[in-house]
Parts: structure tokens; sequence; C-alpha cells
């Protein structure tokens, strides 16, 4: 069984301030990066004694350039660094993912570092007209392969979240937000604990989960923030301006809208 882990830092236990997942001016990035190494390790550690036989880690907040890669668990391998057009590296051979150290989507009340995709860009986005953040982005890009999301961890906004779009999913609470960037926190040892115990559970039970799917052609509406540009619409035929910033594109599947958006 293979399964990879899209590791985000914004969920990771430990972590509740922009000071700590800005790689260019976060005072408290070293703890950041080391949070999340450690956690990743945890998870890692679940999915094996989960029965797990390949285990694929893609480092996913920001350059890709987050996790420690001297400490990181000799059984996985590691994708790093910017990687084209592959947003989910081995999905076609992988049979479970795993979203740890996510976060709610853009304009989640009172979620740790809520966004998505983009704090400064992006101020919301629609697929086929329901509000969705980057678990359902992930959740849907993987089900066009027909892999399921078998967990999803961060803070209780996040965990609801996903189990709002994924009735029956499993998650891993690591906080409970107060705020934007404060936080009621489980400590290293109990957050650690509670990742590998629910990676492993989530992995045992990957053969009986089913994909998300969401209904085809596919829609993505995007509203962008006040001043962000505009792509232009030349040789765009599946793109559509609503308004001055809000574009809208389709496609046949998930996937192709997706990139379809972002190129
Ligand atoms: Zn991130």
């Amino acid at each position: 069984m293979k399964i990879l882990i899209m590791v985000d830092m914004e969920g990771i236990s430990g972590i509740t301030s922009p000071d700590q997942v800005n790689a260019d001016s976060g005072r408290y990035y070293a703890e950041g990066r080391q949070y999340a190494t450690w956690e990743t390790n945890a998870c890692i550690k679940g999915c094996f004694s989960g029965g797990a036989d390949e285990v694929i880690v893609r480092d996913a907040h920001m350059y890709g350039k987050n996790l420690l890669w001297e400490q990181l668990d000799p059984r996985a391998q590691y994708v790093f660094g910017p990687i084209g057009d592959i947003r989910l590296p081995d999905i076609e051979d992988c049979d479970g993912v795993i979203l740890l150290g996510y976060h709610a989507m853009a304009g989640t009340p009172a979620a740790v570092l809520e966004h998505t995709m983009s704090s400064a860009g992006w101020q919301n986005l629609k697929v086929n007209g329901v509000n969705f953040g980057e678990i359902g982005i992930d959740a849907a890009y993987a089900g066009e392969y027909g892999v399921p999301v078998l967990l999803v961890s961060g803070d209780d906004k996040c965990c609801a979240e996903a189990r709002s779009l994924i009735p029956g999913l499993l998650t891993a609470q690591v906080k409970r937000a107060l705020s934007l960037s404060g936080a009621k926190l489980l400590s290293r040892e109990n957050a650690h604990t509670l990742i590998c115990e629910k990676s492993a559970e989530a992995v045992g039970r990957c053969f009986s989960q089913k994909p998300f799917a969401v209904s085809h052609p596919v829609t993505l509406t995007l509203e962008v923030t006040e001043r962000t540009p505009l792509p232009s619409l030349r040789n765009r035929p599946y793109m559509k301006l609503l308004n001055g910033h809000t574009i809208e594109v389709t496609a046949d599947n998930f996937v192709d809208a997706y990139w379809r958006l972002l190129s």
C-alpha cells in the first residue's frame, strides 16, 4: 500500500503565527520548520504501523522547502521544491492521501491562518458554485485519480470543514483555534501521539474509503483580492471574467479546470 502525505504548515501542532510559516520574513520560521518535521515523522511512523509499504511526502507549503531533510524518517521518500504542474506527486499509483497540517478555507471566522492558496491574491474560490478551500482542492484532485483522502489534520475549523466535505472522514485536531493567530494547543507529546495513532487508523481502513468526486464538467469561480491583476482572455476560450475581480473557468474534470485557472 502506497500513501502520499501532503504537508502544509498552518495546521501543524505548535504553529499559530504567520511568523512561524513565512520563509521570507518569519521571525520564528526555524521553529515552524522543526515542528512540521517532527509531526511529519509522527505521521510516517503511523502510516507504516498501519500497514503502508511505501510513503511519499510532499513538502507542500510555499516553496516546498520547509521540512528539515536531515531529520526525516529514512523509510519515506521526499518531494521538495517547485515541481511544475504536479500538484500531488505519484498520485496515479497511490492508494490514499493524508493532508497533514492543513487549514480552513479563506473567510472562516477565528481559524488559525485561514486562507485559500494565497491570502494576498485569493479572496474566495467556488467549485461548481460551492465554497472550497485547500482540503477540497486536494480531495477533488486526488479523486480524479480514484484516490481517497484518508485523514486531515489541523485546527478544529479545518477538521470540521474536512468532515463536512467528506462525511465520516477521519480527522486529527491538534489545536482549537481562538483567533487567526491564536489557539489552545495540545502538548508536543500528545499532538504527535494523536497524529501517529490517527495515521495508523486511517491507513488501516484505506481500502474501505471512497474517493471524493465533484460532478463534471467542473466550473471554478475565483474571486481575487482588490487590485490583483486579472489574466488575459487571449487564447483562453474556457475563461470568463464575471466582473473586475471574479474569474471563471470550465473544464471536463477538476484537474484540467485547476490548471486552467492557475496557468
Ligand atoms: Zn501553507
